[in-house]
């Protein structure tokens, strides 16, 4: 998502609020020491900090900042620059010496981090998936945090900030990333993406107005035929018992691992954006998928539920998805969608994709066939 531009400002979209805090600290000079950005898998985190990086970095003098075109901004945007030091639980797990924990990686790679800035006045120190850091690490990097000097910077990037310390929230500036506005979504992705309008606003529902994912969808055009199909079938499940519930996961799944491979690694698709998982690998992935899917699904049951159709990207799979989910009604849809979430945190941590996905089966409201 950088795109090279001689516009000068931020470039990702939407974050009005979160933009314009920092853009008005930047400008007095009062900007907090570490920045906590936080939000949702897909919400375009990653484009957001691209623009704070450049803001923090470029070195324009005067005018509005990032410019966008110096050296300064080029490289923050490349995250190439000398001064921008980047770590994460998986780059600790990755870089670490033999024998050597990821919390000492951690804590050596802080040691280095702490030195002296290259080309400018400040070093950046960026920190992504911190909420997937463990408690001991997330300690060194408050020991980190609460070492006086003007010449280091954190950015700190987390999916669920409430897995942070809150003794580094507190320490920390918060911001939000998340939705963007449907129509300024469906305008970038016609613009951007050029997508015809049609199809940009289809993109911008399924989405659920997650930037990140609209775009991973918008480059993987396959990926929303599979959701689609997945989503048919879900619907037709409803009217069948537990054996062609239980048989259909295996079918799921299969479709779901052939998808997966083909998605691109760099999309910033909901379910790749934070990385690293325990292995178990593409069954894993695969269900999770499914999960993203379904969820989708019932969240456009309980909105036509509510009496909203017509804003549920799912009413185009079925003519007949008021009807069915008026006749489930919104209690049995949010204890499913409850479900699916706890389901959903399940398979993040350790729990059997397969077992997972029956589990689902059990509960998804029943239809009569029509
Ligand atoms: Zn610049």
């Amino acid at each position: 998502m950088t795109q090279m531009t001689s516009e000068a400002g931020f470039l990702s979209l939407g974050q009005a609020t979160s933009r314009t805090i920092v853009q008005h600290s930047a400008a007095r000079g009062r900007l907090q020491r570490t920045l906590l950005i936080h939000g949702p898998a897909g919400s375009g985190k990653g484009a957001f900090v691209d623009d704070l990086l450049a803001l923090l970095l470029c070195q324009a003098v005067g005018g509005e900042r990032p410019c966008n075109v110096c050296p300064g901004c080029r490289a923050a945007r490349a995250r190439t620059h000398p001064d921008l030091v980047i770590g994460s639980p998986e780059r600790w797990r990755e870089d670490r010496s033999t024998g050597e924990s990821i919390v000492a990686a951690a804590r050596s790679w802080l040691a280095d981090s702490a030195g002296a800035p290259i080309v400018g006045e400040r070093r950046v120190i960026l920190v992504e998936g911190v909420d997937r850091a463990n408690e001991q690490t997330q300690n060194s990097l408050l020991k980190a945090l609460e070492e006086p000097t003007s010449r280091h910077m954190f950015v700190l990037v987390a999916d669920e900030p409430t897995r942070v310390l809150p003794t580094i929230r507190s320490r920390s500036q918060s911001l939000r990333v998340g939705s963007v506005p449907h129509a300024e979504l469906v305008a970038w992705l016609v613009d951007r993406e050029r997508l015809p309008a049609d199809q940009a606003d289809a993109l911008a529902r399924i989405a659920g107005g997650m930037a990140g994912t609209a775009i991973g969808y918008a480059r993987a055009p396959r990926l929303v035929d599979w959701r689609r199909r997945t989503q048919r079938e879900l619907l037709e499940l409803m009217g069948r018992g537990r054996a062609d519930r239980f048989s259909s996961v295996r079918e799921l799944l299969d479709d779901a691992a052939r998808i997966g491979v083909e998605q691109p690694s760099e999309g910033e698709v909901q379910v790749i954006e934070d990385g690293v998982r325990p292995t178990g690998g593409a069954q894993r992935e695969a269900a999770l998928l499914i999960v993203e899917a379904w969820l989708g699904l019932a969240r456009d049951l309980a909105v036509a539920a509510a009496g909203r159709p017509q804003i549920a990207a799912a009413a185009a799979l079925d003519p007949e998805l008021p009807e069915i989910a008026e006749r489930i009604g919104q209690p049995a849809i949010g204890d499913f969608i409850g479900l699916l979430e706890r389901i959903r945190d399940g398979l993040r941590q350790n729990a059997a994709p397969r077992l997972a996905l029956e589990v689902a089966m059990l509960s998804w409201p029943t239809q009569a066939p029509r």
